[in-house]
């Protein structure tokens, strides 16, 4: 039988349009880098994402071209969202903390034609401008420095646009946006989000269990818009037309309890480092802020049970979500089932702890070497995932087919454990990668480039646990004969090819490294060895 529904797109239009038509004077105010509030509202996102679509088209923008962003958490970021794809385009959000070489490879593998950035990150721009190929640079005027010569205007291009350009019609399986993810070894790879699966997150996200974004709500969201696009939240609330406040380059934690006091925020979101350093600031002063009643929405890296419980003692609420770039990236969210309520107190702090259930579409399962695996709360193996909005595959790199079961499932590369209740805990990692502050250091490929270094033999990066930062990277190296390699200059040697912030603090030099019968590195006995590794300020 032939179903007589409207086959209506699931296309970021309704939503811009929705929130500029009924919400069109809630505000959206964002941190500018000289820490004064910019304040404009969704009328204003509406008008100015369409100039910005407008403008695009009219620099030669076609179905399907890549508009790159090099940008922080502000307004303008939020205009690339629905101005790229209104134009057919596809926003591409770039990670500026990255080396240098590894955003030009991106922009390159991505095929970016055009790149808006901050001015503020201009100095990025100039190392990796000649690595790339870009038609045409727009410059965000945050700080009210001049456009260097060569590059345009952003704020020029939205004002050369009249609305006389026909935007074109959507389809929700036409791509939207885009973002890489490091992986274990080799270049990052790129996931691209289509219309459909973006709206099908949003509508998912605002859910009372999952993330619970309202109209009422205040939204800051400090996760970073280059992190799987703040998680989604940015199109969640531009949805529901809540207020966002977004905090810019200033991420520190007065900054964001200042803008939290002062902008009434209710909902905020990010990984844990950024609430670990918030709930110190609290515990040293605690009645300096008079903050609203907030809810922290936490992930991007395990949450420990002592964050969940230090920001109870404040009246605040943590919920731990977990997901992927791969799964955009809503995956699961810890809330309580109300029987669990029941439980101990302890028992509850320890469900919260856990990455929670899957958000509906979302399907999980556990395959350990036995198969797939009972939820029994014990039983860990390989997570998978499936459903609308997770990839299928990335972008250009058919040799990645291996992150994909023959029966469809992703392959999320964490091991983890699924209880009766369909609670998932996250034990461990499968992917050679270390996490330091929600952001990714690939060890092998820090081994390789140890390797080169002429007094190294060998070189394991393992990660080990910080108060700070999640997990740091040790370097356990070999040297050569003979040779007695300083810190410093294999520290200096790693800065060629990496970001400061991804080089080990540390190295321990070792006679040898554990391996196992086939020749590769024991990283689980090398942890083991170094578990009570003290990073020697306290941590
Ligand atoms: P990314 O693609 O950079 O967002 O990283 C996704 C990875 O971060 C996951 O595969 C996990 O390894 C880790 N992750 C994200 N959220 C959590 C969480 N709540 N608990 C533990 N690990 C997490």
């Amino acid at each position: 039988m032939e179903t007589t529904m409207m086959d209506y797109p699931l296309t970021l239009t309704h939503l811009i349009e929705r929130a500029g038509t009924l919400f069109a004077d809630v505000e959206i105010v964002s941190r500018l880098p000289d820490r004064s509030l910019h304040r404009s509202t969704y009328e204003d996102l509406r008008r100015r994402s369409r100039a910005l679509a407008e403008g695009l088209q009219r620099a030669g923008l076609e179905r399907g071209d890549r508009v790159a962003t090099l940008m922080w958490n502000h307004y303008a970021h939020l205009e690339t969202y629905f101005g790229a794809p209104l134009a057919g385009g596809v926003f591409h959000t770039l990670n500026p903390r990255l080396h240098p070489d590894d955003i030009a490879y991106i922009i390159e593998h991505a095929d970016d034609r055009f790149l808006i950035v901050d001015d503020v990150f201009l100095p990025i721009f100039e190392k990796l401008k000649g690595a790339v190929d870009l038609d045409r640079v727009f410059v965000v005027p945050l700080t009210g420095q001049a456009v260097p010569e060569g590059l345009e205007s952003y704020e020029a291009l939205l004002e050369s646009s009249h609305g006389d350009v026909e935007l074109p019609d959507l389809d929700e399986r036409d791509a939207a946006g885009m973002c890489y993810t490091s992986g274990t070894t080799g270049h990052p790879k790129g996931v691209v989000y289509s219309h459909r699966a973006l709206v099908l997150h949003t509508l998912t996200s605002a859910m009372a269990d999952t993330l619970g974004l309202r109209q009422a709500d205040t939204l800051c969201p400090v996760v970073p818009m280059f992190h799987v696009n703040a998680w989604g939240l940015p199109f969640t609330a531009t949805m529901v037309g809540m207020k966002q406040v977004h905090p810019g380059p200033h991420l520190d934690a007065e900054s964001l309890l200042e803008l939290y006091e002062g902008e009434r925020v209710t909902v905020t979101a990010g990984v844990p480092t950024i609430w670990f350093d918030v709930l110190r600031a609290l515990e040293a002063e605690p009645d300096r802020w008079d903050l609203p009643d907030m809810r922290m929405i936490v992930g991007g890296s395990a949450v420990p049970e002592s964050l969940i419980r230090g920001f109870d003692r404040h009246g605040q609420q943590v919920v731990q979500a977990w997901g992927m770039t791969e799964t955009t990236p809503l995956g699961s969210v810890s809330h309580l089932k109300p029987k669990l309520m029941d439980r101990s107190l302890d028992e509850q702090y320890a469900y919260r702890a856990k990455q929670g259930i899957p958000a509906p579409f979302v399907e999980t399962r556990i395959v350990s070497d036995e198969g797939v695996a009972p939820w029994d709360g014990e039983t860990v193996g390989e997570l998978q995932v499936r459903g609308p909005w997770v990839a299928s595959r990335y972008h250009d790199l058919p040799d990645e087919r291996a992150k994909w079961t023959a029966d469809g499932w992703f392959r999320t590369g964490d091991v983890a454990a699924i209880d009766p209740e369909g609670y998932i805990r996250i034990t461990d990692r499968l992917k050679d990668l270390i996490k330091s502050g929600g952001e990714w250091i690939s060890s092998v490929d820090m081994e390789n480039a140890l390797i080169g270094h002429p007094d190294v033999e060998e070189a394991a990066v393992i990660a080990i646990p910080h108060s700070k930062w999640g997990e740091r990277p040790l370097a356990v190296v070999v040297a050569k004969a003979e040779a007695s390699p300083s810190k410093a200059s294999l520290r200096g040697y790693l800065q060629e090819a990496f970001a400061d912030w991804q080089i080990p603090d540390a190295f321990a030099f070792v006679d040898e490294i554990p391996r196992t019968s086939v020749g590769k590195f024991k990283k689980r006995a090398l942890r083991e060895q170094f578990r009570d590794w003290s990073w020697g300020d306290g941590s």
